[in-house]
């Protein structure tokens, strides 16, 4: 089943399963409101038995006909209830977590795209059990990938690759519009990890992930401008030896790679094409121009609420920007200030869903306020 089919990895989930009609089934679909046409043309074409959505029950109904009709803020997490073999969590955004840990809870295998539900629930998520879950973010695929090529005790460390954004030889960031951080030089994906791309804070956000699903500490966890995005992932061994994993940029692969219980679909990504000059690149990450990385490492080694109140005030701040109401520069300025605030009182663990949703709403308050201040 797929959660958040009308978003990027969704529709490009639902591509790979149209071509690869004898792997796979889809029995149950889930998304917003935002595009109800879309997801029920989705329904009707893969023949989908249930739907979830967070939009209007009787207008979806009325597109489907005879098709089950979940609704309400907590049907995807109903639909990720329901058993099946893999179930794909394409969600953006800390509301992910919910589905997750539903899908978990009932014995399902998660292919997570939604790096949040690490990020703000990763001592919940990975108490199920790190066999439950297959990595979807091209990165951490690309690190599952090359962990096959050694044991845990022999990786001296890993090393995240970055584009850099739109912005990684810009000077000056005073002036930067919406429409300049959307536009993402190697990669097409939705706009909140877009605009988390143009900050780095992405890259903070992959950090933490990393953390969470391959249970390394933060030293052993690195990051790297890569402006070509072709090496996705690399991983040291103690003797010396670097494995990378590479492609070029999709997201069809590691899409394919995680909903088929890793292993490998034919013709899920072009491969590179050797037969042409292909020049990598590979430069230290300028944390002065990037603060949001070493501020997510921060809050990752501190560790208890805090990944959780540092994305959700990066989600307050991405939407601020967004709507115009803060400049490029004050989105990592107010996630910084947040935590500053918030961070001496942020539980050391974490127990319940309901533990990450409170500490998540403070820190969207405190948030919302900073960026009026900063207005
Ligand atoms: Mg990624």
């Amino acid at each position: 089943m797929i959660l958040g089919s009308t978003g990027s990895i969704g529709v490009q989930a639902l591509e790979i399963v149209e071509a690869n009609p004898d792997k796979f089934r889809v029995i149950a679909l889930a998304a917003g409101s935002s595009n109800l046409q879309l997801l029920a043309d989705q329904a009707k074409r893969f023949s989908v038995p249930v739907v979830g959505t967070t939009g209007d029950r009787d207008t979806l109904t009325r597109m489907l006909g005879n098709t089950q009709v979940i609704d309400g803020a907590k049907s995807a997490s109903d639909i990720a209830a329901i058993a099946c073999d893999i179930v794909l969590n394409g969600i953006s955004g800390s509301i992910g977590l919910g589905p997750t840990l539903a899908a978990l809870s009932v014995g399902n295998k998660v292919a997570l795209a939604n790096k949040e539900s690490l990020v703000a629930g990763g001592d919940l998520v990975m108490a199920f059990g790190r066999d439950r879950i297959i990595p979807v973010d091209s990165e951490h695929s690309a690190l599952y990938q090359c962990f096959l090529s050694g044991k845990a005790a022999e990786v001296k460390q890993v090393i995240l690759t970055a584009s850099g954004g739109p912005f990684r030889d810009r000077i000056d960031f005073t002036d930067i519009t919406v429409a300049d951080a959307l536009n993402h030089p190697t990669w097409s994906m939705g706009p909140v990890v877009t605009i988390n791309s143009a900050t780095l804070m992405n890259k903070g956000l992959e950090i933490i992930e990393a953390h969470y699903l391959f249970d390394l500490p933060y030293s052993k966890i690195s990051a790297v401008i890569h402006p070509q995005s072709v090496v996705h992932s690399m991983v040291e061994f103690i003797d010396g030896s670097t494995i990378a994993q590479a492609s070029p940029p999709s997201m069809k692969g590691p899409i394919a790679y995680a909903i088929s219980g890793a292993n490998r679909i034919a013709k899920a990504t072009a491969p590179v094409d050797w037969n042409t000059k292909q020049s990598w690149e590979f430069m230290p990450i300028d944390g002065e121009k990037f603060p949001a990385v070493e501020l997510a490492r921060r809050c990752g080694e501190l560790g208890g609420g805090l990944p959780a109140i540092f994305n959700a005030a990066n989600e307050v701040a991405v939407d601020a920007f967004i709507n115009g109401l803060i400049p490029f520069t004050k989105i990592v300025d107010v996630v910084d200030a947040t935590v500053q605030k918030l961070g001496g009182n942020s539980p050391i663990t974490i127990g319940s869903l309901s533990d990450v949703s409170a500490i998540e709403d403070d820190a969207r308050v405190l948030a919302n306020q900073l960026v009026q201040e900063r207005k």
